[in-house]
């Protein structure tokens, strides 16, 4: 199997490049080719998926393409409703985005008090807390006690029996430092502004 990647490394900017390195190594051990590239096209035979076309015109054959590629919010139905739009629902620090309407999950585009930026979160566990904490806003009411949404970003992968678990945004980070264990034993690292704990994926 090859995996093509746009990146130096999979997942790098997500989980910064120490764990991509860790993980890239952990993909090769399983008999994955890691292959830097953009694909352009999908190639075809015959009806089926043949491989796939470089930005740099090579191609890579293959008898299956699999895409995960990312994704953008659609929101275009939304267009002239009033609701604000800039990736995504625009919200302020309350999560709501205009009079009687909020917005949470992967679609919600807030400015994070912690970073000052606006951003998504394409998380599991955002969509729930943001919904809550966009409900207990709503309920609120506008007489200043809404709090700003302020979470500390959390996400995990499980990868050939390996879960990592990664706390606030490790690609983000300046500087990597490993407290407890090795990135051989796969155990626990931790650093300044978040951390990653490595463990079976098994019960
Ligand atoms: C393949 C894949 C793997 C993932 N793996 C992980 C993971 O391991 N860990 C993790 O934390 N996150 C993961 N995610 C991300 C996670 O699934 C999302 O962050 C989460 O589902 C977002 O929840 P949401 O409610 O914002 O949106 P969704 O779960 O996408 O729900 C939105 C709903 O709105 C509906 N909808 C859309 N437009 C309209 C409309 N106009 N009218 C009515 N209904 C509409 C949709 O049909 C959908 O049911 C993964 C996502 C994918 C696609």
């Amino acid at each position: 199997m090859t995996w093509l990647v746009a990146a130096a490394a999979p997942l790098a900017a997500v989980l910064g490049a120490e764990t991509a390195a860790l993980l890239t190594g952990l993909h090769r051990a399983h008999g994955v080719r890691i292959h830097r590239g953009t694909a352009r096209a999908v190639l075809q035979r015959r009806g089926r998926a043949a491989g796939v076309r470089l930005a740099d015109g090579s191609e890579l054959a293959a008898d299956a393409v699999l895409m995960a590629i990312g994704s953008e919010p659609a929101t275009e139905w939304l267009a002239g409703s009033g609701v604000p739009l800039a990736d995504g629902v625009a919200c302020d620090a309350h999560c709501a985005a205009g009079p009687g309407v909020w917005a949470a999950g992967d679609a919600a585009c807030w400015p994070d008090p912690r970073t000052g930026r606006r951003r998504r979160l394409e998380q599991r566990t955002n969509a729930t807390e943001q919904a809550q904490h966009a409900a207990r806003n709503l309920l609120a009411g506008p007489d200043g006690t809404r709090q700003a949404y302020a979470p500390v970003p959390y996400l995990w992968t499980d990868q050939y029996g390996l879960r990592v678990q990664a706390f606030g945004r490790p690609g983000g980070a300046d500087r990597f430092e490993l407290v407890d264990g090795s990135l051989a034993d796969h155990r626990k690292w931790v650093g300044p502004a978040c951390c990653w704990l490595l463990r079976s994926a098994q019960p």
